[in-house]
């Protein structure tokens, strides 16, 4: 990880009982796997389900994750 936002961020959440949305990652990445939280538009059958959106940049400090490490 290139830089220590999202742990700062979320010791700070802490005390609301609340952390950052991040997406759990195997194979030992550094990525923080930071997630923009997304709502279906239309619910029902056969609607596509929402999507997840992967952050490239750091919404804090606007460092950029390496490419290779959002691949995970
Ligand atoms: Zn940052």
């Amino acid at each position: 990880m290139t830089c220590t936002c999202v742990e700062t961020i979320n010791e700070k959440l802490k005390e609301h009982n609340t952390r950052l949305t991040q997406a759990w990652v195997l194979g030992g990445t550094t990525h923080p796997g930071l997630m923009l939280q997304t709502d279906q538009i239309e619910t029902g059958r056969g609607k596509p389900k929402a999507v997840a959106m992967f952050l490239t940049y750091c919404p804090f400090c606007g460092t950029k994750y390496a490419a290779d490490e959002v691949a995970a």
